[in-house]
This record gives structure tokens, sequence and C-alpha cells, in this order.
């Protein structure tokens, strides 16, 4: 059971929230770890890039994505130095856009990403194909054949049939393919914990327990298009330390030492995935990129000399722990009620002019955020609340549990931290909702590098025509 489900309370009056939730001692300020480098607040106004978030609202509405580039070009470059003897790849799906690809590009990572749409964004931001990674579970023809005639540097595989697929492509093609097998190191990360089990019941990489995956080295050696790079392991998301990568790690490299010996064919690389947590409340206690490092690098060393074997040339591919912190949600508050729950407390339910439109992560992971008033100090009492979103869902639930000033009302806004991840890039059009912009700020100019969309954008794909003698 995890804290907050045990935290529960439902007497009398008092609402309380989940156990690890705290009433801040000051309402109006910022808890450091949870927002972005720049961010910071004067009389109760947040301002991040030196851009105040009324201001930025008052010209680009709201809801907004607002974007730190200090903070995410220093979390990236943090990622390089730390990580210096390997390469790193920038998760792509976390979130992408050209600017931001750019962004990667110039502080010296690489890129992954997992579709034609994703390769395209690259391509776009000039990004060299050999120095990006292309994964997914079931890529289709059309996008092995681009990203094989594109020279993209490593093409993850993760079933026999895309080994195939990929097989007839480079034949037809008379070219070759770098290629990573995917694998299941059997470690299940969530959270704050790990899992080591044989369980491996996903849809995701080849079972390293069951043979496939060094059946799947196998197929791939004796296909003469195709060259073995490594083996590709990612244990899941929102790790906090390098347990679950060691257990992962030590069952990779046996696997690779395995092919060495049995094959004949020792690969030159080995990626360990993403997958590093960030701090989405206090709760959350992250790591930092240099003790990942040496965590990662202690590990290695030492099972490398137990197997007798020279360490692989190694990756990793964080995405959430570069730009998760960078940016938060920006909304208006719409309404605002109060609620009686059984047993007699109140909750005070915000809504703001958004949802699970530009954040699901609540709805379908049971997330946590935080959320603070952006656009005025408050001497108001704290009322424990819930921000919520505007769809036709009792699940929209942007924020489940925070402090807020009990005089909250509408038209105040209210940012939300660590959106960064999995927030845009995961949005809908849910309600036919028009998804938020994403505005960079740096040294007080605010840029929009992805446009808010329009009513004509969501109307563009529906080809339908009005009733015949219709009025409008
Ligand atoms: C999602 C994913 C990542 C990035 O995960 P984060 O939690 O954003 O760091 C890295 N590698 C693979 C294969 C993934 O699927």
């Amino acid at each position: 059971m995890r804290a907050h489900e045990a935290g529960w309370a439902h007497a009398p009056g008092a609402l309380r929230g989940p156990a690890w939730l705290r009433q801040p001692e000051d309402i109006n300020a910022l808890v450091p770890i949870l927002w972005s480098e720049t961010a910071a607040k004067r009389d109760g106004v947040l301002s991040i890039g030196g851009v105040s978030l009324p201001e930025l609202v008052a010209e680009h509405g709201s809801a907004a994505y607002v974007l730190d580039e200090v903070d995410f070009r220093a979390r990236a470059a943090a990622f390089r130095d730390a990580f210096s003897d390997f390469d790193v790849y920038y998760a792509g799906k976390s979130f992408l856009c050209t600017t931001v690809a750019g962004w990667i590009a110039e502080e010296g990572l690489r890129l992954d990403v997992c579709s034609d749409g994703e390769l395209t964004v690259a391509l776009r931001a000039g990004l060299d194909p050999a120095l990006l990674g292309y994964h997914g579970n079931n890529k289709s023809r059309a996008e092995l054949v681009r990203a094989v005639e594109l020279g993209v540097g490593r093409i993850v595989v993760d079933s026999f049939h895309e080994i195939e697929r990929l097989a007839e492509i480079t034949a037809s093609l008379g070219v070759t393919a770098r290629v990573m097998v995917r694998v299941t190191a059997g470690v299940e990360a969530h959270t704050h914990e790990f899992i080591a089990t044989a369980h491996e019941d996903q849809k995701f990489g080849f079972s390293i327990t069951a043979g496939d995956a060094l059946e799947a080295a196998r197929r791939v050696l004796a296909e003469p298009g195709l060259r073995l790079e490594g083996l590709h392991s990612h244990i899941g998301s929102q790790i906090f330390d390098t347990s679950g990568f060691e257990v992962a790690a030590r069952r990779v490299l046996a696997l690779h030492a395995q092919i060495a010996a049995e094959l004949g064919h020792t690969m030159p690389e080995m990626d360990l995935g993403g997958g590093f947590g960030i701090a989405y409340t206090t709760q959350d206690d992250p790591s930092t990129p240099a003790l990942l490092a040496e965590g990662m690098r202690a590990v290695i060393a030492s099972e490398c000399e137990r197997l007798g074997i020279d360490s692989p040339r190694l990756s990793i591919e964080p995405g959430r722990a570069i730009v998760g912190p960078s940016m938060c949600t920006v909304y208006t508050v719409g309404t605002v009620k109060e609620v009686a729950l059984d047993g007699g407390a109140r909750r005070t339910y915000v809504s703001v002019d958004g949802g699970m439109s530009d954040n699901i992560r609540t709805a379908l992971y049971d997330a946590d955020y935080s959320a603070t008033v952006a656009s005025r100090a408050s001497e108001a009492p704290a009322v424990l609340a819930r921000v919520v979103g505007k769809h036709c869902e009792a699940g929209d639930i942007v924020v489940k549990d925070e402090f807020l000033p009990g005089d909250i009302a509408p038209g105040d806004l209210l940012a939300v931290p660590g959106t960064g991840a999995y927030c845009r890039s995961m949005a809908s059009n849910y309600n036919h909702a028009l998804r938020p912009p994403v505005i960079a700020v740096r040294d007080g100019v605010a840029r929009v590098i992805v446009r808010r969309e329009t009513v004509d954008d969501l109307l563009a794909t529906d080809v339908g025509a009005a009733l015949e003698g219709a009025t409008r």
C-alpha cells in the first residue's frame, strides 16, 4: 500500500489528505525541489525565466505550459557531464518539439524516438540521424524503411517479426542497419520500489530467463544486413536509486557475456534505459545524475570484473528527469466549490481551465502533483483542496490534494510544477479541447515554441459537411 492510501481520514469537520502531505508553514512560498531553477515568487506573483506568469497569461492565455529553458539545458548538461563516458539519449516521448530537439543536440545529447512523427520532428530540427535511437514494439514497415534509409544510429528490435522485417528491408535496399535487442531483465521499477521477479507479463522486450533474448541475438547475427550493437534494457520509470539498475545490469551483462561466449560476438554497446525519478511532491527525494552515474559505474565495473569481460560502451535514456521539472502548467481558476463528504468533512474543489486533456497522468497513473497560486499572495488560512479540470469525467483531477489559500477564487492563477514529461506529449482533444501552447521563458523573454491549437486545427480533420440547407 502506498503511503497516501493509508492516510485518508474522514473525522468530522477535519479533512486530512494523504499521510505525507504537510500543511506548509507559508502557503505563499515555493518548495524549491518542485520548481525549475529560475522560478521565484515576489508578493505572491510567480515568475519563471524572469517572466511573470500573470503577464504571460495576459498575453498568451491559459492554460499554458511554461518551459524554463535555462533549467532544461542545465538538466541535460548535468546528465551529459555526469555520464561523460556514456552516450546520453533524451527520450523524446517525454516531450518533443523542434526547439527542444535543437536544445538537446546543442547540449551534446542524442535523441530517442519511437514513431515516424517523433523522427520527423528530429529531422526538422536538423538532427543527425546517426545520433538517433528508434524504439517501439510495433514499428510499421514504412517506419522501418524510413529509419533504415536515413541511417538511424540504432534500431531497438522488440520481436522476431521485426527482426525478419528489418532483414527483408535491409536486403532489398542493399544496406545494413545497426540493431539493439530489447530484453526484459525481470526487474520492474515503480516509484520508490523495484521488484526483481521472473514475472515478465508485459509487451516489451525479449525474455532473458525464457531464452528468447539469446534467440533474438542469434537471429540478428544470422542476418547479413543486421549488425548487433548490443542489448537494451529499460526497467521502468520514477526510479529513485540504482538498486533496480543493479539487478538489471547484472542480468543483462550475464547475457552479454553469454552471447560472446556462445555466439562468438562481442557486442560493442549496452543501453540501460531511462526512468530516473523526479520530485512531483515533497514526498519524492530524487537522486542526482552524479550519484546515479557513480552507482551505475560501480555495478558495471564489478560485474564486468566478475564475468572477466570488458565493459561495453554504455548508454542511458533519461526523459522525465530532464524535461519534467523544467516545465509547469499555469491555469486560471474558474469555479470553487465546497463539497460535503461522509462524516461531515468538506473538500474544496478548485476547477481550472484545463485538466485531463493537458495532464492525463493523475487519472492514468494515480500520479501526485502539487500546486501554488501564481498571481497573488494570501493571508487566508489554508484549506485542503483538490484541483480539477473542466472535462466531463469525475476522474478529471489535476492535483488530488494540496493546501491552497482559503480565499482562492475565480480569476486566480494556479501553477502546477513538474508537468514537463508526459503531459503535453500525452495531451488529447477530449471534449474538443484545444491543446495548450508551450512557451519557453528565458532572461525575461517568453517565446511560443508550440502554439495553442485553434478551432481550425480541430476542424481540419473533420471532413464532414453541414446539413443541406442548414442555417448558421
Ligand atoms: C519511456 C522510456 C524512456 C524514458 O523514461 P523516463 O522515465 O522518461 O526517463 C527511456 N527508454 C525507454 C525505452 C522508454 O520506453
